[in-house]
């Protein structure tokens, strides 16, 4: 199948400047290839400083009128367009394993999941309240309001390409902000559908703008020097977040950042065994282990080990590797070269370091972008594998003693996305969940994502969340009313 096959009116091979689709001022362009064969699905425009510069000049201009709406208004809007992506949810789908690789079954999930916060925020749009104080004197009153942070820009990743656009652009959009969107370079087509559909479900011009573009770093700059420009909100690498904060500094801008994790998956010696197999089956191989909360590290108690690497060993040789727009597919390709690469080389270094192979531990004959589902035991956790976030079908299993000790070996990260632990002990699931120094933490559950929960990280993985009342929040101002002499 080829992009042809895709409805051609969500198939655009333009960038969006306010309320008009448009080339790079320079004529640029990229190709974009499909990761399971490296055709060339199309061309999406290279966008550069100055059309960055326009998208930001259209959301500035449209912001006054825009947070002016009614929240009845743009609710009535945002539904708009959560039905129509709900219409054209196969289309999105196809599309989006086109370019990103992952199964069908995973793409049709995305489309619902990334909708999901545009139907929630169309509903929390209404919900926006301020407060009244008790004043200190009886000459005064004290109050506050809610208010649009004003135009936003978002950055976003290749690994949802739906998703993480919609978890920004919902509540931005709801909240009464505009915004200026530069999706991954590798996976514009899903971006841009989107865009098709905003547009017809009737968002003014200049309220939603989209880049595309293979100049990261000097969108980016145009991004966080414009002081117009109050809030930045990005999904990606913590390297790139860490360079986006330093440079959101001088002009002090609001910072969403969700970054890198290294999400450890705990299992107890009184775990149900069945449960925390699945639960890390899902947890790592979704997506071919290309999500920020995948589980990085397995952490199995002693008494349970032996039982848990033979089970999970039993699970992973299921997988179906190949294409995944074959029906049968359960594990598409990793994204480009450069990841294969990295993969690979992590796998290698590991057992030269003295990690067991247990399964895969190599390329899969699928095509040049596909690795075996791999499980290597006897990971200790001063291993690169166990350090580093791996973006790949690749398990680490650790053995643990005891409490004490898992909780430290989790805990030794700079990192703090999500957290994964199995028991069944009541006295565990507290403890636990309150010593984990992470921001979200699944129990006896591997899939923890969801538009009504606030997701986000602590320590080097992030700021602020989505989803859920707090991401609203994220994209409002408070402003304090001192009312004096009544
Ligand atoms: P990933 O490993 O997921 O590709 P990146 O952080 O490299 O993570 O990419 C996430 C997003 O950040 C992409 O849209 C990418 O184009 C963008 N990006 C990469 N480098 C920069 C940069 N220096 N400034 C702004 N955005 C960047």
């Amino acid at each position: 199948m080829s992009i042809s096959a895709v409805n051609s009116t969500l198939v655009r091979e333009s960038g969006y400047i306010n309320g008009r689709w448009c080339q790079a001022a320079s004529g640029a362009t990229i190709s974009v290839f499909n990761p399971a064969n490296g055709d060339m699905l199309g061309r999406v425009p290279d966008m550069g400083v100055d059309d960055t510069k326009a998208a930001i000049d259209a959301a500035s201009q449209a912001l006054a009128a825009w947070s002016a709406t009614g929240p009845k208004e743009r609710a009535r809007l945002l539904r708009n367009w959560f039905d129509l992506i709900i219409e054209h949810k196969e289309d999105l789908a196809r599309l989006m394993t086109l370019e990103q690789g992952k199964p069908l079954f995973e793409t049709r999930g995305e489309v619902l999941y990334g909708a999901s916060y545009i139907e929630w925020y169309a509903e929390e749009a209404k919900r926006a309240y301020g407060k009244v104080f008790a004043a200190p004197t009886a000459d005064k009153r004290a109050l506050s309001i809610q208010q649009p942070i004003g135009v936003v820009a978002a950055i976003t990743p290749w690994n949802f390409p739906n998703a993480m656009i919609t978890r920004k652009l919902a509540p931005a959009l709801a909240a009464g902000c505009t915004i200026v969107v530069k999706p991954s370079e590798e996976t514009p087509f899903s971006a841009l559908a989107l865009m098709a559909l905003a547009e017809q479900a009737g968002i003014p011009a200049g309220v939603i703008n989209m880049i595309t573009s293979s100049q990261a770093a000097a969108v980016g700059r145009v991004m966080t020097d414009d002081s117009r420009v109050r809030k930045l909100s990005f999904t990606g690498s913590t390297r790139v977040g860490k360079l986006l904060y330093g440079q959101s500094a001088d002009t002090v801008k609001k910072l969403s950042l969700e970054l890198g994790g290294n999400a450890p998956f705990i299992v107890f010696d009184d775990a149900n065994l069945e449960a925390a197999v699945a639960g890390a089956v899902i947890s790592k191989f979704r997506n071919a282990g290309q999500t920020c909360v995948c589980a990085n590290r397995i952490l199995v108690q002693d008494g349970i080990y032996d039982a848990f690497i033979a089970r999970f060993k039993a699970e992973v040789e299921k997988f179906v590797v190949g294409n995944g727009l074959a029906d049968n597919t359960t594990l598409g390709p990793v994204i480009n070269r450069a990841a294969i690469e990295k993969i690979s080389a992590m796998v290698d270094r590991a057992q030269s370091q003295g990690a067991e192979l247990v399964v895969g531990g190599k390329p899969h004959p699928a095509g040049e972008l596909f690795y075996s589902p791999t499980i290597l035991a006897g990971v200790t956790q001063d291993m690169e594998i166990a350090q580093q976030e791996i973006f790949g079908p690749v398990a680490p299993v650790i053995r643990f003693n005891d409490d004490a000790e898992a909780i430290a070996i989790a805990n030794n990260t700079p990192y703090g996305l999500a957290a994964y632990f199995y028991t069944e002990s009541h006295s565990r699931i507290w403890k636990l969940a309150e010593a984990l120094e992470y921001g979200m933490i699944g129990i006896n559950e591997g899939i923890l994502s969801n538009e009504i929960a606030p997701f986000g990280g602590v320590k080097e993985s992030g700021l602020g969340r989505e989803g859920s009342a707090e991401g609203l929040a994220d994209y409002m101002e408070t402003k304090y009313l001192c009312m004096g002499g009544i």
